[in-house]
């Protein structure tokens, strides 16, 4: 069995930090696939090594250092072009997914090449009613209704709109589930800057995360926000929940959902620690 140390010598860790083939192909798959689940992701970095002869671990703990080193490499190399990949975290379960993200843009334009101009007006439209709802979700019908208050572009039919829906689903930008409409990962990871920038006034940031929180949890005393899976975590031991921001305090008056004990992520929380105890086995 070969496998990385967590300790490169030298010579390796050149061989590391330059780009070759393999980081390439990956790179690759994230432009063509746009968000891949951890699952995925820890698959496509086993093709890549497989198909390049670069070393993997068996064991899938040991391969978190070194794909988390692969991802840090590609990342060197492309940030210089404003792109990234990043890590973004479902509001409904809480579990990772993967994007290719562009840094340098926080508007809706980026998705430009895939959609229409009167397609990308109708999702604006959509996130509007999607931020502006009660549960960061929509009807169907409702959304559909949308085609009517498209202005300065091309009209679209209800068809067109059930079309782009559909196309919007399949490239993971929404999801949909018994026929509500919510943003999936891959808009919470790509356009949170443009959804806190347009409606700074309707939006909040999760207390804990700090990042953008349409679906969770809302403090009644001073509105503080948490994720779902953000208040599993904070909440784990507690018999008495209560808000975590300074000055509040209050009783935290909901249920906390139990999120799996075991998450899906491409690395540990820490690292460090989970590889000593794993060698203590
Ligand atoms: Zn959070
Ligand atoms: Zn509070």
């Amino acid at each position: 069995m070969s496998f990385l140390k967590p300790t490169l010598i030298e010579s390796e860790f050149k061989i590391m930090t330059q780009m070759n083939d393999g980081h390439r192909l990956f790179l690759q798959s994230f432009m063509s696939r746009g968000i891949l689940n951890a699952k995925e992701v820890k698959q496509l970095f086993k093709i890549c090594c497989l198909k390049y002869k670069i070393p993997h671990p068996e064991n899938e703990r040991e391969a978190q250092a070194p794909l988390l080193e692969f991802v840090r490499t590609i990342n060197n190399h492309i940030e210089p072009f404003h792109m990234q990949i990043r890590k973004g975290v479902s509001e409904d379960d809480g579990s990772s997914s993967y994007g290719l993200v562009c840094t340098s843009e926080s508007t809706i334009t980026k998705l430009a090449s895939d959609y229409t101009p009167s397609e990308l007006e109708f999702f604006k439209k959509l996130i509007e009613i999607i931020v502006a709802s009660d549960n960061a979700e929509v009807g169907s019908t409702e959304t559909l209704n949308l085609v009517s208050r498209l202005e300065n572009v091309k009209k679209l039919s209800k068809d067109d709109a059930e079309d782009l829906l559909s196309r919007l689903e399949t490239n993971k930008w929404i999801k949909m589930t018994h026929g509500k409409i919510s943003l999936a990962t891959r808009s919470l990871l790509e356009l949170d800057q443009y959804i806190l920038e347009i409606y700074q006034d309707d939006v909040e940031k999760c207390n804990i995360c700090k990042k953008l929180c349409l679906k969770g949890q809302t403090c009644p005393s001073c509105g503080t926000k948490l994720h779902f899976h953000c208040a599993s975590k904070l909440f784990e031991k507690e018999e008495n929940p209560k808000c975590p921001k300074q000055g509040c305090k209050k009783a935290w008056p909901y249920e906390i959902r139990r999120t799996p004990r075991k998450e899906e992520t491409i690395y540990s929380r820490t690292p460090e620690k989970s590889q000593k105890r794993k060698a203590d086995v």
